[in-house]
């Protein structure tokens, strides 16, 4: 529990959410600024800030949940697709230091889209580089 945190004073029942999915390890809630209706956050109990602070138990519990709500967004909303999107860190759009995952309804015709701007590596070195170092850093 952090008190500066919105998502663990949700937790503590200080700020109201509708919440669609809890178990002891984990909450499930509507977004108040959806994406599209029905966007879901799923966020662990224990207070971390990102995806490098939780345990792999942890992480289960919340993927589990995860899957849970996309199933559910399907069956009770029709979604005809779902995305899920987590980030970890300021620079990567994260607002608050609580992790959690957006489970998103998606429909052909909801009218988002992603600003995927795909890139490409210099050189099949460079690429190659890149693939080392993360290789290299993962056997550490
Ligand atoms: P982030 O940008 O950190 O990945 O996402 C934070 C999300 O939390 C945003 O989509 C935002 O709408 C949602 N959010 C922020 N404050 C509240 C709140 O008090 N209640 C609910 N239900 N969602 C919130
Ligand atoms: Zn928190």
């Amino acid at each position: 529990m952090s008190n500066d945190c919105i998502f663990c004073n949700i937790l503590a029942g200080g700020i109201p959410a509708a919440t669609i999915l809890e178990n002891d390890d984990i909450l499930a809630f509507l977004d108040i600024g959806p994406i599209v209706k029905g966007h879901t956050l799923v966020i662990p109990k224990q207070h971390v800030e990102t995806i490098h602070e939780i345990s792999t138990e942890q992480l289960n519990a919340v993927m589990i949940g995860v899957q849970q709500v996309a199933a559910a967004l399907v069956k009770a909303l029709g979604a005809e697709g779902v995305n899920i999107t987590q980030a970890n860190g300021a620079v990567a759009g994260q607002v608050v230091p609580h992790l959690h995952f957006h489970v998103i309804p998606r429909y052909a015709d909801d009218g988002h889209h992603w600003n995927w701007n795909a890139k490409s590596y210099d050189s099949p070195e460079e690429m190659g580089s890149v693939k080392e170092r993360i290789i290299a850093s993962m056997g550490a």
